[in-house]
């Protein structure tokens, strides 16, 4: 009988955020890498939800949401589309819920959760989750939601609106994203595309306008806060002389700002083609085809934010609701990109061609 001599690799991940523990959770499918993890103690970020469709990558994750939505709408003053899929369907989960689930698996396989790096030379993996820097002047993500009460029959929990762009469009793309997880308790964001943070006062009066004016609740509470800054471009990573993983791994969708379910699959490719004594193969969860049309897209919004009701509606008209879950999943093929092409309005989309978003604030 031949016994595999090769020595487990050490890789040491570089923090405990969502790469690191998803990726510690998995250590038991990685016998030929001891995974250990560099968790330095400090304060617990502030509990938030992580959206994402429901994708084969995906399985542990969908199994620990909140709530499964197979119906969403995307909203204009004009338009309201609706998208129906039982096979992908959106799904919403508690960033604390998925870590603690994850931390558990990792010390169960053995993981060990130091406060600093220890080299381990002569061969080490060494994986940086640390955030990746972001330019001035970057397209950013920026939001802030509330989780409100009302009374029963306040909200249709049948089906989760991803946009409505019926708020102020005067500070760049801005829409209500509304998850509601029942009847009467649904999360409300004020979301904006734009390289400009803005007073939070912006942000809560587009929420308490929309729940009296859109929802038309007289009275609600608030029972939870969340907030938020995602950078939108390609980024550049935290050290340059050490391999990323997560956000600092290019996991971050440039154009939508959608990480969760990036990062899942990043580590489900690193696990499944994993080999003995080589690190372990963690790339961008990304073509270059995907990042090239990204950075059109940005700079399209980022010179017709006016535009952005009409390109998102148009998108999803365009598309079925499996098709826009697995555009948005970064798995679509030729097909569903032509249909998404042929839905853009030309000439702005053109000019973005000619001049996307900056090399220097892309890369
Ligand atoms: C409020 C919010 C809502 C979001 N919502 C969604 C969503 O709905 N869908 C979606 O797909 N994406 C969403 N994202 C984007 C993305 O999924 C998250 O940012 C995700 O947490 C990125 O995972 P990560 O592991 O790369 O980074 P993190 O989860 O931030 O982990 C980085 C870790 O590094 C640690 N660290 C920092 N410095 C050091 C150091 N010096 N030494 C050791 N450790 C260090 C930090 O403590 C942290 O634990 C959201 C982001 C935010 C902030």
């Amino acid at each position: 009988m031949s016994v595999d001599k090769t020595p487990s690799m050490p890789v040491s991940v570089i923090g405990a955020g969502c790469a690191g523990l998803s990726l510690a959770a998995r250590a038991a499918e990685l016998p030929n890498h001891s995974i250990s993890l560099i968790a330095p103690h400090g304060e617990t970020p502030a509990d938030h939800i992580w959206g994402f469709w429901a994708m084969p990558w995906l399985h542990a994750a969908t199994s620990a949401a909140r709530t499964q939505w197979t119906q969403w709408r995307i909203i204009s003053a004009d338009h309201n589309i609706l998208h129906q899929s039982d096979t992908h369907p959106y799904c919403a989960i508690h960033r604390h819920r998925w870590l603690q689930e994850c931390e558990k698996k990792a010390r169960a396989n053995g993981v060990p959760f130091e406060p600093e790096l220890v080299v381990q030379a002569p061969v080490q993996q060494i994986l940086d989750s640390r955030p990746p820097p972001v330019p001035d002047g970057m397209m950013l993500q920026h939001f802030v939601g509330w989780e409100v009460t009302a009374p029963a029959g306040s909200f249709d929990p049948t089906t989760a609106i991803l946009m409505d762009y019926r708020c102020d469009q005067s500070q760049g793309m801005h829409f209500i994203y509304c998850l509601p997880f029942s009847d009467c308790q649904a999360l409300i964001e004020s979301t904006l595309f734009s390289p400009e943070l803005l007073p939070s006062g912006f942000y809560e009066t587009a929420i308490s306008d929309y729940v009296t004016m859109i929802c038309k609740l007289p009275e609600y509470e608030v029972s939870r806060r969340e907030s938020g800054v995602i950078p939108l471009g390609v980024l550049g990573r935290h050290d340059p002389g050490l391999a990323g993983i997560g956000a600092n791994g290019g996991a971050i969708r440039p154009s939508s700002g959608y990480a969760f379910s990036f990062i899942q699959k990043q580590i489900a490719h690193a696990v499944t083609h994993a080999v003995a004594g080589k690190p372990l193969p963690v790339g961008v969860p990304h073509s270059a085809f995907e990042l090239w049309m990204d950075r059109i897209f940005l700079a399209v919004l980022r010179r017709r934010p006016d535009l952005a009701p009409r390109i998102f509606t148009a998108m999803a008209a365009a598309l079925t609701g499996d098709e826009f879950a697995i555009f948005l999943s970064g798995e679509a093929g030729a097909k569903i990109w032509l249909k998404v092409i042929m839905a853009m309005p030309k000439l702005p989309f053109l000019r973005g061609l000619f001049h996307p978003e900056p090399k220097a604030l892309a890369s």
